[in-house]
């Protein structure tokens, strides 16, 4: 009798239990609609934690009976609360090392806007510092629509070296930045690097040549010390507790190696960490990953670490040969079963880069005899980006237990994807409703922030309207996801990566207190105002790590 009772009251018998141990709230959340995103999607109206963890949800009344003398009482006068987002394929680790040091395109809406941040970064800096743009914009999000110029750059900062990067296809420099790198010639370029001219033979200023020559330019842009990597790590980890979010998956990526990670370990080991990363690791050297990995992964098993920082096992390159190769061969197909299988015996995730459909089936083809030898449905491998995943794929991924993590590459790239494939493919591009219908697991997320904005709002618009940057809707309602469902894909979703699924991802009894109290109502705002939605107080693990506005006064000294 008492049992079915306890069933029938619900929360009010979570607070009966918790009031039986004496112990009083932390923190409660109340007044407001608080989204759990559980599996019935319940909306509340409050949330009490206790011990970084979620020790209830229900009414406001219910709630405020686990106050005690010292419980902090949080009145959200109505505002929302979603679980903290995850994007389950942020480049955040790199991104951080240089936040304190470079100038962020992110959101400016005209070029005119961005070279102003040049021109204040000018004033802020020490004279001589470097300005260096890394990515993360696109002509279409500027209302002037093109590129900058050379002289632009030299207008905005003339006594500085200017770096701008567009994506991993082209960059713009200054002279004083030519001339820092001691370039004046193809010749002094990267492989396979060319210096742009104008229809009159006059060089631009422009270096395009393709990702490798890029890649390689950027590697000879001086690095941030050390000092500001772990300023850039705390200000960039911050700036993503503004947007809601409280934690990543790391996928490596190009320009990391094994001393990139120094800052991320000295902000965990000082207890300073405000986003919680599921970080892999990636091949550095060409030809020699197996053996690296082998060295290096000697003492790091998968899973080690804490739930602040957590090692999640290999990707996204696993290995250089595979990296955006249409058509391996069977030595390459061969050199990357050998580690994959490697991974599966030591129980590792893998995640994998994998840009086009239609060669998906020379990776699905490794993974498949793996998985004949080592089952690895459970170990949680999954491919990144895939937009133009065909049902076909996704079958034989549902058949592996490999998971899908979707990214708004579209958001930037969709005119391109349109014009090279079509206006059918840009419908269903990417197409979660079909993965969700065939059992994929998927994850949300940005690929941020050389070839995207890190902001996931900006995403779940996207999710929402398929419109590009420049305005364009592309994708058709058959592709498009529900806000709730769009919302689990950035909790619950991604959270599934990292193993973390029953830990984190929803707001629920005994899961980590992860969450945000957002500026508008997700659920009720016009879609074209989900962009602009920001957090006014994040929290991990029950930690204020962030707040603002009327809820300021709620930030924790740090
Ligand atoms: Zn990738």
């Amino acid at each position: 009798m008492a049992f079915v009772r306890a069933v029938a009251l619900g929360a009010a018998s979570i607070v009966a239990a918790v009031l039986a141990y004496g112990q009083s709230a932390d923190t409660l959340l109340v007044n407001g609609k608080i989204l759990t995103a559980d599996a019935a999607f319940s909306i509340r109206e409050a949330v009490a934690v206790r011990d970084g963890k979620i020790a209830a949800t229900g009414t406001t009344a219910e709630m405020r009976r686990l106050a005690g003398a010292k419980t902090r009482v949080i009145d959200l006068q109505g505002r929302t609360v979603i679980p903290g987002l995850i994007d389950s394929h942020m480049h955040a680790i790199r991104a951080a090392l240089s936040f304190a040091t470079e100038v962020n395109w992110i959101g400016a809406s005209s070029l005119s806007e961005a070279l102003n941040r040049i021109r204040d970064a000018a004033h802020n800096m020490k004279p001589g510092s470097w300005l260096i743009v890394a990515g993360g914009w696109n002509v279409q999000q500027f209302k002037e629509n093109r590129r900058p110029t050379q002289a632009e750059l030299v207008e905005a900062a003339p006594n500085n070296p200017v770096y701008v990067q567009l994506g991993y296809g082209w960059a713009v420099l200054s002279p004083l930045a030519f001339k820092a790198l001691n370039i004046t010639s193809d010749a002094d370029l990267p492989a396979h690097g060319k210096l742009e001219r104008d229809a009159g033979g006059h060089l631009t200023g422009a270096v395009s040549g393709g990702q490798d020559a890029i890649i390689a330019l950027f590697d000879r842009l001086p690095l941030p010390n050390f000092e500001q990597q772990v300023e850039g790590t705390k200000k960039f980890f911050r700036e993503l507790n503004r947007l809601g979010l409280t934690g990543v998956g790391d996928p490596g990526g190009n320009n990391i190696t094994p001393e990139s990670y120094e800052a991320i370990f000295k902000v965990w080991r000082d207890g300073q960490l405000s986003i919680r990363v599921a970080y892999s690791l990636c091949g550095m050297t060409p030809g020699k990953e197996f053996e690296e990995y082998q060295s290096l992964l000697q003492l790091l098993p998968m899973g080690f670490g804490d739930d602040m920082l957590r090692f999640n096992g290999l990707g996204e390159r696993v290995t250089w040969a595979m990296n955006n190769n249409n058509k391996p061969t069977d030595e390459e197909k061969e050199k990357y079963y050998k580690i994959v299988k490697w991974a599966a015996q030591h129980g590792m995730s893998v995640t994998m880069h994998w840009a086009n459909d239609a060669s998906a089936g020379q990776l699905l083809g490794i993974f498949e005899r793996v998985n004949q030898e080592v089952p690895i449905s459970k170990l949680r491998w999954s491919i990144a980006h895939l937009n133009d995943a065909s049902p076909a794929t996704l079958r034989r991924m549902k058949a592996l237990g490999v998971g899908w993590t979707v990214q708004d590459a579209m958001y930037f790239g969709g005119e391109q994807f349109r014009e090279q494939r079509g206006a059918d493919a840009a419908r269903r591009a990417p197409p979660v409703v079909t993965a969700k219908e065939i059992g994929v697991t998927m994850g949300a997320g940005t690929d941020a922030h050389r070839v995207a904005s890190y902001n996931p709002f900006t995403a779940l618009q996207w999710f929402l309207d398929g419109k590009t940057v420049g305005g364009k809707a592309l994708r058709g309602p058959e592709e498009t996801p529900s806000r709730a469902e769009a919302l689990r894909l950035y909790t619950q979703g991604s959270a599934w990566f990292s193993h973390d699924e029953n830990k984190r991802g929803s707001l629920e009894a005994g899961k980590l207190a992860d969450l945000a109290v957002l500026s508008k109502d997700y659920m009720t705002a016009p879609v074209d105002q989900i962009g602009g939605i920001e957090s006014l107080l994040t929290m991990v693990g029950g930690k204020i790590v962030y707040a603002a506005g009327p809820l300021q006064k709620w930030e924790e000294v740090h």
